[in-house]
This record gives structure tokens, C-alpha cells and sequence, in this order.
């Protein structure tokens, strides 16, 4: 479309406009000249829309107003007075994403949708509740989103509850978000990014409703937004969409919401604070070193690119040289870094864990020494070539797998407009793409280490030590204050206290009025494809292997995954997943480990290795265990990916004894961190795993079973070295055979036989015998346990295979998994309990189960999963509340996929034996529900919650207290 500059359109000036080649874009800069607001838009084919406002919002204090209020304005507003709209349009639009986000400066709001009219409604609803929410007629809302004292009856304690309260003491529960929390507020005591947005659930009890609104009339205002849409969608009719229905109803006001610049420090600032372990854990080796630094502006489009570079090269290939140097000083047993580019004033953090209080000073010395030693020496260029080249891949190839494109472009663009900065400067990255190339001659990014980290003097070290019941201790600190809070409180405030309480749960447990779920709109039927999408895949032969081809534009990049069939004795399984974290990372016959993987940066997009377990489409006791080596390269590169993967596949060493031990700690510690945020994958892993096969297995590879073998191999490593490798050398001989292959290929027809040329290579490094399938045996096991952690919220699973107890599968038990994750539990579980989510999965086997998140609570989660069939007997829903659900799931089954996700995805069905016939079915199946199918779901979901099954991880003094629903309590860290 051909606008002018300077021309007004709907209300709207054209500001700038710019072809910003680097993402295929026409962008525009528009300014809305009655209201003030801002708007960047992208104009483009992709049909994967993406509309999103922003507020700036620097809070002043802890307290966490943004990201109340984040929650808050989706509860309801002027035109769509349902208590959820949000929820609403989850569960009833075709929307791509939808989600906000509080950052520590701003708070967004996007939507996406690949239906026009959907998009349309989607940014309707959401501008409504942005600008006119209805948080200033119930204080219930900000009693359920932020805190409230909640009490039942007079004999009772008070307790604090809301939804972003209990979100946040989750959040605190790890170690890495007090550590990332602690670092700005050193950093920067005088603006902002001191305090955090999110919330401390310390101080979150302080806010007061006055504060909260005061900031929303402040800030959210046009005046102070920044709007940005993306996609082919007609911008004249969005224009005149936002002017008429919004904008043109404001005007201009000043906002003050600057963002204040923190002063360069004169010497740098120390810090110690603390995290919760459990009373029996040991302290040892269990403390967090770090050092932070400032780095300039976010604005600065050089430095934030040569940063994010930077941090790569120093702390995280495996030729990292200050990473290996801080291992090999044996300051702690892992090591990483971080580069918070989204703030004004961005931060480069060095990172080691498992370390001990008494290891800060070696810390810094060698951090400085190692450092300076680059400096002097220069840095190894074919290291610098090698991360330049892997981040400049990923630009390119902008695969943000289930993420719209558009929101990733939204985000980057607002770490400089925000700052009144050009928005296009993170987007225009040939410049700084040139510019950093320049270090491959010169000492370019050898000065920005002593500028911006030796000789800065804005910087911080903060430890983190562990504290034995430290959860305990807040918990009774508590307990302390609200019971003087109430020995303080009359009789008749009491009384008060409770009338609110019941108030809250009355509002809670009333349906909304027809008209206000009505005011929502809503797409009919008639918008949804009848046609599942087919994905393309041919199944060709070359010699005696498969191959599985999906003819896809890739832009010339090849993805390319081999799977090896996996028949290693059972016992021995979980040293294929540990083979998974070993190769492409210890040296080969040719290339120490530092080498060989500057070679994959510099010659792929990247290769990796993971065990996968297929199951069959119906029978949780059919499965196809795979070793998966997933590889992705430019089309010209490929002779090299060959010669790489035959490099690795047969010429791997073993037995590098301390780089194994290196590896097997990191891997050690970063499922620790998956632990801490991942608690309802653990719980449910580990709840398949006591009655289906295929969840038992997959634990063993993936669960805590594999957490465990690795803590156990790093405790005992000394005494099992040889073991170790020659256990390692036999599971590769086992697994890279010329028999067990099968390769899936996603790349345009053109290229494929540049494919064809890199195979021999590949299976000339393949070993020729055959040998016996090993047949893996399983029994189950009913027990329930509860797996303890010194976090603060629990994650409750229960479930069980419905096939086992005689029920069919279809695609109505996708329509149910919405109604019961978007109604039953979310009111029950995340509403009335305060957890942070929960949700239901149905799979095609048999094995379902419900699960929480971020959950305060634990028998009354189990109460709530136990009542679950009588909900659906009773279950009743008129012709659009079915169509609702309907068009929820279809978004979900019809979730966009990026190229290489196609071929994951087509590879994925081939295995498991899932025709185009059946995703067919499943989606008419779903098409077809009424809510009488629902009710009939009763009996099955009443029988799985029957056979008691399940599993819980969580707060240790929580479980203990429970104790008589499990057979066994298991410490997660310490056994
Ligand atoms: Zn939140």
C-alpha cells in the first residue's frame, strides 16, 4: 500500500517510513495527533498477525502494582463486563498468542491471529481493557489478582492470599531469581530497575488499592503507549479501527514516565543474601557467585549486538575461554552468563554455581586475570568467527519456533523506541553485523572487555548463599504478623474481614450474566477450515534407508535429523541420554573439544543430541525409542555437516576424564534449574511413569529418574571413571549402526540432492553388525509420591490410562481438555485456590491427567480433581458456549508452524503411526461435539481419579504435613 509522508490517515500522521530489508518489512512510524499515541507497524505477507500495546511503567517501589495490574485489566471492562474476557477469548478465538508481560519498564499486551476477523476482535477486547478495565467499580478484582487477607470464620488465621502473591513467592522459590533479582537493585538503588515490577511477596501486602488505581490513571493512558501491528493485514482499516472505537476519545497529556539514567558508580558495590534449602540438604557447594556489569544504552545498536556476541564467546560454547578457565580453577561446577538487554541501561552478568562463600575472592581474580589475559593476547579468531557466525544464522533464519514472528520483532523494537530511540535500530542488524566482523582483524571486542568490564567500575558481586529453613522461617514470620495483625483488629473488623472474604468467593463462584459473556464476540463455525492442514512428507528410499522428505521454502537452510533406533540393554538407557549431553562436546579423533565446536558454529546452525521416545498412536505399550541427532545448515554448507557428523558420530573420545566430569555436573545443574520451573513436568512425568510404559520410559530418559542418575554419577565419579567410558563407548557402538537409521529432511525439492551428496559420508562412519532387538520390560508400580524441595508452592498430578479401564479415545476429549484446563480447574484450582495455573491432558494412548502450577494448596487440589465427574455430569452448555470451546481447541490443533516444526511434526506422526486419516478425524470429531458428549465423559474421568494416582513436588513442611497420602516421600535434592 502506498501512503505519503507527513499525510494524516484516520487521525494519524505518517511519520517515517523505511523498507527494513533484514526482515522483509515496509515499516512505518505513525503518531496519533489528538491522543499522543505512538504507533510502529510492519507491513509484510506473513498472515500470523501480531497487534500489541505498551505502556511505559516504571514503578517506584516492590510492590508489584505493574504486574497486578497486568492481571487486573484482563478481568473485565467497560464493553465486555464478563469477570474473564481474557479467559473468554482463550477459550473461544483463533488467536496465535495472547498474553501480556510485564517487563521491569513496561507492560504489554499482545495479541495474533492468522483470521482477520478474529484479530480484529481480539485487539477490541484487549484496547477495551487496557483503557476502560473495571478495576475502579470492584475492589474484588484487586483482592483476587494482587492480595487480600483471607479468613473464613472468627476462630480461623488470617491468611494472604491473590494471585500474583502466590505467583511471585513461586518465583522466589529459586535460587536464580533472588540471584537476578539482588543484581539491578545493587546496580541501580536510584531508578526503576531497582525495585522489581513484579513484585516481592514481602512488600506485595503493603500496596494499597488507592496506589494501584493512581497507577493506572497515570500511565495507562494513549499519551503513553506505544502501538505496533505486524502482518497483511490493511493498516488504513486498523487505523481507523483504533482512531474511531479509541484514540480519537483521548487527548494529548503529558505523562511522566521517564526513565531514569543511574549514575556511573565510583567503585563497585557487594552484596550477600539468601535462598531456601531443606533442613537435611547439605550447604556445601551450593552457593552462587556472580559479578555484574553495566553496559552503556540499549540503544546503542553496536554494543547490544556485540554483547550479546560477547557473552556467548566468554560463558557459553564449550571453547568459552572464561568459562573453562573459571571450571578449571575449580571455582564452582557450573558457569554461566546473561545479557539483560531489555532495559535502558543493559547488564552483563558472569555467573557461577555450586560454589562455596569462600571461593568469592578466587572468583574475581580469576575472572580479572583470565580477562586480561584475552586482552593481551587477543582473543582466538577462529572463536570470534564462530559465535559471530551462530548468532548471525539465527537472524536469519528467525525460527522462533511456536513464537509469532511478529511479537519477536515487537519486542526488539521496543528496547529503543521505548527509550525515544529509533525503533527500527535492533531490526537494521546488517550494520552491526558489519561492524562486529571488524573484530575478526582487529581488537575489537578485546576493548570493549576493558572498557566495559575490567576498567568499569559500575559493577556489583553478589553472593547467594544457601539457608537451611529458610522457607520455614518466612512462613512462621508470616504466620507471626498476620496473628498480630489480628489480635489488633476489633471484633467487628473481623467480622468485616470475613463478610470481604465471602464477598470475594461469592463473586468467584457466580456465573457471569448472559449479556455480559455475550458482549464477547465470538467467530462462528462457519470461520474454521473443515480440512485438517496436510503437512508434506514423502517417504523415499535410498539404498536401505528411509528417508523422510518434507518439500518446504527454507529460505536455503536444511534441517536435517537422523534417528537411530535405540537398542541398548535396559539398564544402560540412561547412559544414552547422558551420550546425549556428551557428544559434539568432547574431543574427537581430529578436533579438541574447543575446535570441533567452533567448526559446528562455524560451518552449521547448530547439532544436537536427545533420546526420543515415540509412542503408537493407540497402546501406551507400544513405543519406538529413537537417538535423535537434529542438525540444521545453510544448503552450501552441507558437505561439512557431513564431515562433522561422521566426525562425531565414530571418531568421539571418551576418555577425557575431567571434561566427562565437566559436563556431567553442568548437566546436573541445569536440570536443577528445569526442577525449579518446571515442577508440573517433573510431577506428571513422574506420575505417567508409574503406570504406562511409554511414561516410564520417557522418565527414565528425561524425569527425575535421570536427575537422579546424574547426581548419583557425579557423587561417585572418582571410583566409576572407567566404567563410565567404556559404558559411553558401547552405548555409540550400539547406536550409530548402518541398519538403524531413518532421516528426516525438511528442505526445498531443489535441494535435495545436495542431501543425497552429504549421506556417504555420514554412513560410511556407521557400524555394520547387526545385533538382537532388546525387548525393554516394565511394571508398574502403585505408589504415590510426594518429592519435597525447599520451594514454596506445590505442583499436584493426578491421572491414569482410561484405555486400561475400557474407554475409546477422540477428538471430544480435546473439546474436554479445554473445558476442563479453561473452566473447571482454572475457576476451582487457579481462581478460588490462588494457584498460579493448572490444566488436563487427554493423550490418543489413553494416559491422562490434571495438574497444577504455582499451587499454595495440596489436599484441596486433590478435592477439587476428585469432583471432577460430577462437574460434567451436570455439565451443561448452550450452542455458542460449545462453539467456543470448539474454536479454542481448533486454535490449539491449528497452532502455526515454522518449516522445521512441519518436519518435526510429520516425522513425529510417521512414527507413532498417525495417518492424515486420523488428524482428520480427530478434527471433525471435535467439530462434532455437543455438550451431551461432555456429560458422557463423566464416568471415564470419575474412574481415572478413582484409581488414585498421584503425584505431588513441592514445599517440604507442606508435604510432611500430609504425609498420609503418599507411600513415600522423597527429598528431590538430597537422598
Ligand atoms: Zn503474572
Amino acid at each position: 500500500m502506498d501512503l505519503e509522508k507527513n499525510r494524516v490517515y484516520h487521525g494519524f500522521t505518517l511519520r517515517e517510513e523505511r523498507r527494513i530489508r533484514e526482515i522483509n518489512s515496509l515499516g512505518r512510524i505513525f503518531f496519533h495527533e489528538k491522543s499522543g499515541a505512538r504507533l510502529l507497524h510492519f507491513e509484510n505477507k506473513d498472515d500470523n498477525k501480531v497487534f500489541s500495546v505498551t505502556f511505559r511503567t516504571p514503578p517506584h517501589d516492590s510492590s508489584g502494582i505493574p504486574h497486578i495490574l497486568e492481571h487486573s485489566v484482563l478481568c473485565g471492562s467497560r464493553k465486555f463486563p464478563s469477570k474473564e474476557p481474557f479467559v473468554e477469548l482463550v477459550k473461544g478465538s483463533l488467536n496465535t498468542f495472547l498474553n501480556a508481560f510485564t517487563f521491569p519498564d513496561k507492560t504489554m499486551y499482545p495479541v495474533a491471529s492468522k483470521n482477520l476477523k478474529d484479530f480484529f476482535n481480539l485487539i477490541d477486547v484487549y484496547l477495551d481493557a487496557v483503557l476502560y478495565p473495571n478495576i475502579y467499580e470492584y475492589p474484588e478484582i484487586f483482592m483476587q489478582e494482587g492480595w487480600h487477607h483471607e479468613i473464613n470464620s472468627a476462630q480461623e488465621p488470617i491468611q494472604y492470599k491473590g494471585v500474583v502473591y502466590n505467583e511471585m513467592k513461586g518465583v522466589f522459590s529459586s535460587p536464580e531469581s533472588v540471584l537476578f533479582r539482588k543484581i539491578p537493585e545493587l546496580l541501580f538503588p536510584d531508578t526503576c530497575y531497582g525495585v522489581e515490577s513484579g513484585g516481592d511477596p514481602d512488600i506485595i501486602p503493603k500496596l494499597t488499592r488507592e496506589a494501584f488505581l493512581d497507577f493506572h490513571k497515570k500511565y495507562y493512558h494513549p499519551s503513553n503507549s506505544y502501538f505496533y501491528a505486524y502482518g497483511d493485514v490493511d493498516i488504513l482499516d486498523l487505523l481507523g479501527f483504533l482512531n474511531e472505537s479509541y484514540l480519537k476519545d483521548y487527548d494529548r497529556l503529558e505523562v511522566d514516565s521517564r526513565i531514569l539514567i543511574q549514575e556511573p558508580f565510583s567503585r563497585s558495590v557487594e552484596a550477600k543474601t539468601h535462598y531456601p534449602i531443606s533442613a537435611d540438604e547439605s550447604e556445601k557447594e551450593k552457593t552462587y557467585l556472580s559479578s555484574s556489569f553495566v553496559v552503556g544504552r540499549a540503544t546503542d545498536r553496536d554494543l547490544y549486538f556485540s554483547f550479546d556476541v560477547l557473552e556467548y564467546l566468554l560463558l557459553e560454547t564449550p571453547a568459552a575461554p572464561l568459562k573453562k578457565a573459571l571450571l578449571d580453577a575449580e571455582i564452582g561446577k557450573d558457569v554461566f552468563g546473561q545479557f539483560e538487554s531489555s532495559i535502558l541501561q543493559p547488564v552483563f552478568s558472569i555467573v557461577v554455581k555450586n560454589s562455596d562463600s569462600d571461593k568469592a575472592e578466587p572468583f574475581k581474580t580469576v575472572v580479572r586475570e583470565t580477562l586480561q589475559r584475552l586482552v593481551r593476547e587477543g582473543i582466538d579468531k577462529k572463536l570470534i568467527e564462530a559465535s559471530i557466525n551462530i548468532k548471525e544464522f539465527r537472524l536469519r533464519e528467525a525460527d522462533f519456533r511456536g513464537f509469532p514472528k511478529g511479537l519477536v520483532y515487537c519486542i526488539q523494537s521496543m528496547d529503543s523506541w521505548l527509550y525515544d530511540s529509533d525503533p527500527f535500530t535492533h531490526l537494521e542488524y546488517e550494520p552491526a553485523l558489519q561492524e562486529i566482523k571488524k573484530a575478526l582483524a582487529h581488537r575489537y571486542l578485546e576493548s570493549l572487555i576493558e572498557r566495559f568490564i575490567l576498567n568499569n567500575p559500575h559493577c556489583a558481586h553478589v553472593i547467594v548463599e544457601p539457608q537451611k529453613g529458610l522457607t520455614e522461617k518466612k512462613e512462621r514470620e508470616i504466620e507471626e504478623e498476620l496473628f498480630r495483625y489480628k489480635e489488633n483488629l476489633s471484633r467487628f473488623d473481623v467480622e468485616e474481614l470475613i463478610k470481604q472474604t465471602e464477598g470475594l468467593k461469592k463473586r468467584q463462584m457466580s456465573p457471569d450474566p448472559p449479556e455480559s459473556l455475550l458482549a464477547i464476540p465470538l467467530l462462528t463455525l462457519n470461520d474454521i477450515d473443515p480440512k485438517a492442514e496436510r503437512l508434506p512428507q514423502e517417504v523415499r528410499e535410498e539404498g536401505s534407508h528411509k528417508i523422510l522428505f518434507h518439500p518446504l521454502f527454507t529460505n536455503r537452510i536444511a534441517y536435517i535429523d537422523l534417528f537411530f533406533d535405540i537398542q541398548v540393554p535396559q539398564d544402560d538407557l540412561p547412559y544414552c541420554a547422558l551420550l546425549s549431553q556428551i557428544l559434539g562436546k568432547v574431543s574427537t579423533e581430529h578436533y579438541h573439544y574447543s575446535e570441533l565446536a567452533n567448526e559446528i558454529n562455524i560451518h552449521t546452525g547448530g547439532i544436537s543430541f536427545s533420546p526420543e521416545i515415540f509412542g503408537d498412536k493407540e497402546d501406551d505399550s507400544l513405543f519406538y525409542p529413537k537417538f535423535m541427532v537434529r542438525t540444521k545448515s545453510l544448503v552450501t554448507k552441507l558437505p561439512e555437516l557431513g564431515r562433522l557428523l561422521s566426525e562425531i558420530i565414530a571418531r568421539t573420545l571418551f576418555h577425557e576424564k575431567k571434561r566427562l566430569k565437566e559436563i556431567i555436573r553442568e548437566a546436573k545443574s541445569r536440570m536443577e534449574m528445569s526442577i525449579y520451573q518446571n515442577g508440573h513436568m517433573i510431577a506428571s512425568s513422574r506420575l505417567l511413569s508409574y503406570f504406562s510404559p511409554i511414561g516410564y520410559f520417557t522418565e527414565s530418559l528425561s524425569g527425575l529418574s535421570f536427575y537422579r542418575f546424574i547426581a548419583d554419577l557425579e557423587r561417585t565419579l572418582d571410583q566409576r571413571q572407567e566404567v563410565l567410558i567404556s559404558k559411553l563407548q558401547d552405548t555409540a557402538r550400539i547406536l550409530f549402526r548402518y541398519g538403524k537409521l531413518t532421516f528426516s529432511v525438511t528442505a526445498e525439492e531443489s535441494d535435495y540432492g545436495a542431501f543425497l551428496r552429504c549421506i556417504p559420508e555420514i554412513l560410511e562412519s556407521l557400524g555394520m553388525d547387526e545385533s538382537s532387538p532388546v525387548r525393554y520390560r516394565f511394571a508398574p508400580k502403585g505408589k504415590n509420591e510426594g518429592l519435597l524441595t525447599p520451594g514454596k508452592v506445590q505442583y499436584v498430578a493426578q491421572g491414569y490410562n482410561f484405555k486400561k479401564l475400557g474407554y475409546g479415545y477422540s477428538g471430544t476429549l480435546q473439546v474436554l481438555q479445554s473445558i476442563a484446563s479453561m473452566d473447571y480447574l482454572w475457576n476451582r484450582v487457579r481462581v478460588q485456590g490462588g494457584a498460579y495455573g493448572s490444566f488436563a491432558r487427554f493423550s490418543r494412548n489413553g494416559n491422562m491427567y490434571f495438574c497444577s502450577y504455582r499451587d499454595p494448596n495440596l489436599q484441596k487440589t486433590l478435592g477439587v480433581y476428585k469432583k471432577a465427574g460430577k462437574y460434567l455430569r451436570s455439565f451443561s452448555a448452550d450452542t455458542r458456549e460449545m462453539t467456543k470451546y470448539i474454536i479454542g481447541t481448533i486454535s490449539k490443533l491449528d497452532a502455526p508452524l515454522t518449516p522445521s516444526m512441519k518436519g518435526e511434526v510429520a516425522a513425529q506422526r510417521y512414527f507413532s503411526n498417525i495417518t492424515q486419516e486420523d488428524v482428520q478425524r480427530t478434527r471433525e470429531e471435535v467439530l462434532d461435539t455437543g455438550s451431551k458428549k461432555i456429560t458422557e465423559c463423566a464416568d471415564m474421568v470419575e474412574d481415572v481419579m478413582s484409581q488414585h494416582h498421584f503425584c505431588v513436588i513441592g514445599s517440604e513442611p507442606v508435604l510432611r504435613e500430609n504425609s498420609t497420602l503418599f507411600d513415600e516421600l522423597i527429598s528431590v535434592f538430597n537422598w
